[in-house]
């Protein structure tokens, strides 16, 4: 990637103009501002979108709900190979279970997040979807599956992406989530996740999902091996997205949690520091200047991740259960009032979100 031309004061009136950062541009801000430069330029965005002195945040948990794959991920710490020791299908009754502990504790939204499981048709997950809309209504709301998951039941059902996305829909899916898109470069998916669709694929599938109405999100995951510059390809495809579609309704980053990973092991099991965590918020939400809503990680940077409301962010997740990060590392706190006393001392009064309702709370938990 060339580098910009322009310096950090020059980089800063461009922001302060509302004017779109090039990726040349990023670069420079990313090796040359101070962390304070960074931090002032993303609250300046973010006010542009969201009251300074609020926040808002989802309960919810993922449900994982196979984790059986063929994929292997050399990040991923979760899966078991077909016909390994360990591998479990949940049964709807034990889904059931996890979303009835959700109800309980006063969340409504769960995402549903699980391996390539050869032994699954798509037509397994709509009687589950349909099950669930069934017993709970509009009780609850689903991330119901990621994009890479989607994909992987498409090809399976060989069905174009298209109808796999209707026939989902028709079982009562409502949403299909970026994740899966840890780093949207092609170099970064032939190093480490070979099995798990290319950058090409993964944009036509989130394409036909927005096409067929249904709702979606971007994410991304940093702290492998990937170089700064594929960090900012993956922000720029993100943006260039967004620009077509304006469909992506968030955009939320978490780190890799590293430990009984392959990849990790290789790595030294050394995860990225809170600041590089925080400053890589602060770049995107002054990169990607068409998406409101830039969530941070309570999931994989605790309560440290709070103090990315700082750094551009504005709106967090208090989660009950993720294995797939709690595999390779992650801890979940679930006294929440905890949790939202970090933000509300750090200035941010913390408004429940909820997905089903498609609006936020008259007040906190
Ligand atoms: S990250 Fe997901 S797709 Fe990759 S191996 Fe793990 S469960 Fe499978």
């Amino acid at each position: 990637m060339p580098t910009s031309s322009l310096s950090i004061p020059e980089i800063r009136r461009k922001v302060e103009r509302s004017e779109r950062i090039s990726p040349e541009d990023a670069l420079i801000l990313w090796r040359e501002a101070s962390d304070a430069e960074m931090r002032e330029l993303a609250s300046l965005v973010r006010a542009r979108f969201h009251d300074p002195a609020s926040c808002s945040y989802l309960l919810m948990r993922i449900i994982n709900t196979t984790n059986v794959c063929v994929a292997q991920c050399d990040y991923c710490a979760f899966y078991k190979l077909p016909g390994q020791a360990g591998g479990y299908v949940l049964s709807q009754d034990q889904v059931f279970a996890k979303l009835d502990e959700l109800v309980a504790l006063g969340g409504e939204l769960a995402g549903f997040n699980g391996g390539f499981n050869p032994q699954l048709s798509i037509d397994h997950y709509c009687d589950l979807v349909r099950a669930i809309r069934s017993r709970y209504g509009d009780r609850i709301e689903l991330y119901a599956f990621t994009i890479a998951e989607f994909l992987y039941l498409a090809d399976h059902a060989s069905l174009s992406y298209a109808e796999a996305a209707e026939r989902l829909k028709q079982a009562g899916v409502r949403w299909i989530t970026g994740g899966g898109s840890e780093i949207l470069t092609e170099d970064f998916r032939r190093r480490h996740s070979k099995f798990k669709y290319t950058v090409e694929q993964f944009f036509a599938a989130q394409s036909a999902i927005v096409a067929a109405g249904l709702r979606t999100t971007a994410t991304m995951v940093i702290g492998f091996d990937e170089t700064i510059e594929e960090r900012i390809e993956h922000l720029d495809r993100t943006r260039q997205f967004q620009d077509e579609t304006g469909a992506q309704e968030s955009f939320l980053c978490w780190n890799f949690k590293p430990y009984f990973t392959p990849l990790g092991e290789q790595l030294g099991n050394i995860e990225i520091t809170p600041a590089e965590y925080l400053r890589h918020l602060a770049l995107s939400r002054i990169f990607l200047d068409n998406i409101p809503r830039i969530r941070t990680s309570v999931l994989t940077q605790n309560e440290r991740a709070l103090e990315g409301l700082l750094y551009g962010a504005d709106d967090f997740d208090l989660p009950i259960e993720d294995e797939v990060t709690q595999k390779a590392g992650a801890t979940i706190n679930l006294n929440f009032d905890k949790v939202l006393n970090v933000a509300r001392s750090l200035g941010f009064e913390p408004m429940r979100r909820h997905v089903a309702l498609d609006r936020l709370a008259e007040k906190s938990l």
